[in-house]
């Protein structure tokens, strides 16, 4: 019998009747787009799909959870139930990993050329500009994302990370390396490496970009020859199944990806400690990075990591245009309602463009257009879930408490939906925990400075090093600051800039690792020295 829990401790549904519904009736499914409290409804398309029941993508089936559980998956812009997935645990763990072994050990995936394996993946980046209508407007009612957005932004980049790591699939090489081993006088050799892929790899990812995130992490894997089990965030799980459909439509060979839906403390968690799993890739919160790091230590798994960050953006008086910096200051922490493990959350301005840069900000926070995800005119959607908007509101009441002065916002926005107010705040001090915090919400801490000699240690002045910004037109100068930045990528008179070939990844806590560019195949390879007596 299947039974359908409510993920109240990550997304408390706030109509409860709701979330009581069944497999198959979350989001009705009557094929007709419909207003849903005066906001537009799903098109007909998704609504059939959401109606359909989920299930895990197990050996090339999709299969319930061995429990027969499911959980509620809500639209955070009103709390309503869209769909129900399986509930896993770590039997259905157990039995995606032994299905990826088989697919690694003995299935088709290992006798494809790269060539051939290229293609496939190549085939994903197309069909997934197929559906990208599709993709968007799911990702904006599981996320909350604005639908124009992730149209533009997410479905591209996924699409064109596949395309980037189709290319890769062939260009796998070791290298060729004279020896000259000294206790062998005379003796010849030849001696080569190869590059083979890791085994199975475990792929955790969080909810704020989950089909961008899938991309991430399949991309590089699938690239060079590995069989994968992804669990994507309890409170975002949909696009990463509808994913799994494209996968198969795509040619992928069953078992190559396993898709499981779950908790983290039970999926994740069984996925992390799991002694068939060869390398754990996680994105998501610094602390929960911890725990992985732990898990992977029982069969020493390998473990790539990309975490939290409290990026600081430096603004000099010399900015080439101070509209533009300002805008891409707004930008860089409101961008996906500063869900952005690399948000522009600390603002760092000489002094003598403090106030202009700071009611600059403020103005654009406050023309910010809050609303559901599917309205064409919502510029920013509702946070993640109730857990995500009482994580924002309690850092904000904190940073009242500490006497900090809110320039604009501060506050939940209406009471349904997890929306929050753009937040712009100065007098802070470093100790504060706004400061030094990730919020993960729209909230900026903004702080003047009056030589880089004093700005450097301040922008340094965190655990995370994920991401950096620089706005001068001095280039000498921009240079010689990002030298001194310890983060891992560093914009310049930019911020957000991202690309399949631009490795992406953090110093210090933000994580072990990079993501994209063809840094991230070693990640996911482990080099053979082949040594040959000649
Ligand atoms: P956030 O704090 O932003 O919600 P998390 O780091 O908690 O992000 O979650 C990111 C991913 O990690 C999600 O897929 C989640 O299910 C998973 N996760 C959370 N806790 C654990 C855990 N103890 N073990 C393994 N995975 C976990």
């Amino acid at each position: 019998m299947k039974t359908t829990a409510t993920a109240s401790r990550q997304r408390t549904s706030v109509r409860s009747s709701r979330s009581q519904r069944t497999q198959g009736q979350a989001y009705g499914g009557n094929g007709h787009e419909k207003e849903h409290n005066g906001h537009p409804s799903v098109s007909p398309g998704l609504a059939a799909w959401l109606a359909k029941p989920k299930h895990n993508l197990i050996a090339g089936k999709w299969v319930s959870a061995a429990n027969g559980k499911t959980f509620d998956v809500l639209n955070p812009a009103d709390g309503s139930v869209i769909a129900h997935v399986p509930d896993s645990q770590s039997e259905d763990i157990n039995r995606a990993v032994t299905a990826a072994r088989k697919a690694f050990e003995s299935g088709p995936w290992r006798q494809l050329t790269p060539s051939e394996r290229g293609k496939i993946i190549w085939r994903i980046g197309d069909l997934i500009l197929k559906n990208a209508e599709e993709l968007a407007e799911l990702e904006s009612v599981d996320n909350g994302k604005p639908r124009a957005v992730a149209k533009v932004a997410d479905v591209p980049l996924a699409a064109d990370l596949f395309h980037y790591m189709a290319g890769w699939a062939t260009k796998i090489e070791g290298n060729t390396i004279p020896i000259s081993v000294p206790y062998a006088p005379g003796a010849r050799f030849h001696a080569f490496t190869t590059r083979e892929p890791v085994g199975v790899v475990g792929q955790i990812i969080p909810w704020n970009f989950p089909l961008l995130m899938v991309a991430w992490k399949l991309g590089p894997a699938l690239a060079t020859g590995n069989c994968v089990v992804l669990k994507p965030a309890e409170q975002t799980p949909l696009s990463a199944l509808r994913f799994g459909e494209l996968l198969l439509e795509a040619g992928v060979p069953e078992g190559v990806v396993n898709i499981v839906t779950g908790f983290g403390e039970t999926a994740g968690a069984a996925l992390a400690a799991h002694d068939g799993v060869d390398k754990i890739a996680f994105t998501g919160s610094t602390e929960v990075g911890k725990i992985i790091v732990r898990a992977a230590a029982g069969n020493l798994k390998k473990v790539s990591l990309e975490l939290g960050g409290k990026s600081p953006n430096i603004l000099f008086k010399d900015v080439p245009d101070l509209n533009a910096a300002i805008d891409g200051a707004a930008s860089a922490i409101f961008f996906n309602h500063g869900q952005c493990c690399c948000a522009g959350s600390r603002l760092l301005v000489e002094k003598d463009i403090f106030d202009d840069v700071v009611s600059g900000v403020a103005e654009r926070a406050k023309k910010i257009k809050l609303g559901p995800g599917l309205d064409a005119g919502t510029e920013m959607g509702p946070l993640v879930s109730e857990e995500q908007l009482n994580r924002v509101t309690r850092y904000m009441n904190q940073g009242k408490q500490d006497g900090a002065c809110f320039v604009t916002g501060g506050s939940r926005q209406g009471d349904q939906g997890y929306f929050v107010q753009p937040t712009v705040i100065t007098d802070t001090d470093p100790s504060m925990s706004i400061v030094r915090e990730e919020i993960f919400g729209p909230v900026v801490v903004a702080q003047p400075f009056t030589k880089p000699e004093e700005m450097l240690p301040a922008a340094n002045n965190s655990e995370y090093g994920l991401a950096a910004a620089v706005w001068t037109k001095d280039i000498a100068k921009a240079h010689r600051i990002a030298a001194e930045l310890r983060a891992g990528t560093v914009w310049i008179n930019c911020y957000n800039i991202f690309d399949a070939a631009l490795p992406f990844g953090g110093y210090k806590q933000s994580g072990w690792g990079r993501e994209m560019g063809h840094e991230v195949l070693n990640q996911y390879t482990q080099t053979k020295a082949v040594v040959i007596g000649l």
